[in-house]
């Protein structure tokens, strides 16, 4: 149904040929007139000795190798792409139309004078996302949500030297984290003390208490968790957290689950970053720079990085006005893109924005209805609670009547013509697959992809063997993994910058 193209495009040095006529560039420019040749003023050694080898190709070879290779691409314009915890929602074509020159010819240099707009949709985002969060103040600098993570760390770090408890080094994460919560805290120089999971799928409260501490700097959580539930005992944890004397982060990157229903604030949580890139309408993966805002409440609002927007009630202006501020994270205003995006996206939803949560936790629950009786799956944790905007199932039930694992069935489901989930995350749950639709799909096609799913489960029990040689249906079949991530040795342009480098 949502198949992409097949076939394997060559690069456009492989059909390049020296027999046509073609696009040719000469130098002769005025400034080569005047000045002479520019090989007379570079030094020999880095002048090239041969033509570089530039594919020689018409006009419409070159188009037609772009629409091709457009054709072979899977995304979220040609069908679902259910990655639990990525949250790959539709990113409508309004907020692409509005991104004109307008946006994209500003300088960050320009006088503010001359920017007022920008700072006015940057200083209204800042608003609508401080109430959407339950906050005092947003900065939207970060350019990432593990960069909104670590400017987080940072101001939990500066926040404890400030009143003299430079010892509390201690960060809680639960295990069921996602990897950028411990990668962050640590880069900032915490210690990672791992929280369980207890059987209900939620923070296990007496493990929770057990190392809570003097030297608890403060516990990141995500809410609902990864595993799509909701941590029901939240109060309760921000009153043993706060009187450890720690504070609360809340990892906000998917807020499909609790958008316009309850508020991190209000669940006592004290920094917060969002993902604009997957809950506010902007695109990611492939499709464009993210931005990861970094709001915070009471005392903690001093502690933001600069300059965030400020309005004097005529002018906007950028303010630098933050006594105990951790400083910049990124240059100049982040990447504004996305955030007029999301600025689009929120304007157009505007109270409604709560049916983008709703629908999006009746997806993933009508999923669960239509594949939670397959033989070799099992949805752990939880006790069949209602999900929230994800769901993870574990396949470890198939693996061991079958030997097939929860890769051969992505696999599988790619060369059916669907989108894999993300797979082997959260870590607890073995031969994970977890499913996020968003609240983008329609009843159909979640239909449609459950019925795949299942036909799948039942020719890995009918079958098991061919299961192990999926993808075939595709324009590659299985990549050595290890491969492309590992030797980077290998990589010719690490090889090159190495010789540059010097670095081994
Ligand atoms: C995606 C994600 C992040 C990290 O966001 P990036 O923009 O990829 O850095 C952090 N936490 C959770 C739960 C996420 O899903």
């Amino acid at each position: 149904m949502w198949q992409q193209a097949r076939w394997n495009e060559p690069l456009l040095f492989e059909v390049s040929t020296c027999s046509k006529p073609t696009f040719n560039i000469t130098i002769d420019t005025d400034i080569v007139r005047e000045v002479g040749d520019v090989k007379n003023y570079l030094p020999k050694e880095i002048l090239r000795s041969e033509l570089p080898r530039i594919p020689n190709l018409s006009e419409i070879e070159v188009v037609r190798h772009f629409t091709r290779l457009s054709q072979m691409s899977y995304g979220v314009d040609l069908g679902p792409v259910p990655l639990g915890s990525c949250t790959m929602k539709y990113n409508p074509k309004i907020c692409e139309e509005l991104i004109d020159e307008r946006v994209t010819g500003l300088h960050p240099y320009q006088d503010e004078d001359t920017v007022q707009g920008i700072l006015e949709i940057m200083y209204h985002l800042q608003r609508w996302l401080a109430e959407i969060t339950g906050t005092d103040e947003c900065c939207l600098q970060p350019p990432a949500g593990a960069s909104g993570e670590f400017a987080g760390a940072l101001m939990i770090k500066k926040y404890h030297i400030d009143r003299g408890e430079s010892f509390r080094d201690e960060m809680l994460i639960p295990d069921n984290a996602h990897g950028s919560n411990p990668a962050s805290a640590a880069m900032a120089g915490f210690k990672i003390i791992r929280i369980p999971t207890s059987e209900s799928g939620e923070v296990d409260i007496r493990a929770l208490k057990a190392v809570l501490g003097s030297k608890t700097a403060g516990m990141m959580l995500t809410n609902p968790n990864t595993l799509g539930i909701f941590e029901s005992r939240i109060l309760e944890i921000a009153d043993e957290v706060h009187g450890a004397g720690g504070l609360l982060y809340y990892d906000g990157a998917n807020l499909n689950g609790i958008l316009g229903i309850v508020r991190p604030g209000d669940m006592g949580f004290d920094i917060v970053h969002l993902n604009i890139h997957k809950t506010f309408g902007a695109p990611h993966g492939g499709g464009g720079p993210g931005a990861g805002v970094i709001c915070a409440k009471g005392e903690l609002v001093d502690y933001l990085p600069v300059p965030t927007i400020g309005f004097n009630g005529s002018k906007y202006f950028l303010s630098y006005n933050r006594s105990k501020t951790i400083g910049r994270v990124s240059q100049f205003y982040g990447n504004v893109i996305p955030l007029v995006k999301s600025f689009i996206y929120l304007l157009s939803l505007g109270p409604e924005i709560r049916e983008v949560c709703e629908v999006a936790v009746i997806n993933t629950n009508y999923f669960i209805k239509l594949i939670k009786d397959l033989k070799g799956i099992t949805i752990p944790y939880g006790d069949n609670k209602f999900r929230k905007h994800e769901v993870v199932i574990s396949l470890e039930n198939l693996f061991r009547d079958t030997g097939v694992t929860a890769e051969d069935v992505a696999k599988a489901l790619l060369d059916r013509g669907v989108h894999a989930p993300t797979i082997y995350f959260p870590l607890i749950v073995k031969e994970a697959h977890m499913i996020e639709f968003t609240e983008s799909e329609s009843k159909e096609s979640i239909e449609y992809y459950a019925s795949i799913y299942k036909e799948v489960i039942e020719e890995a029990y009918n079958n098991p063997e061919k299961l192990k040689r999926y993808p075939k249906n595709t324009s590659v079949s299985r990549l050595n993994q290890v491969m492309a991530n590992h030797p980077l040795t290998r990589c010719p342009t690490y090889q090159m910058l190495s010789k540059l480098r010097k670095i081994r």
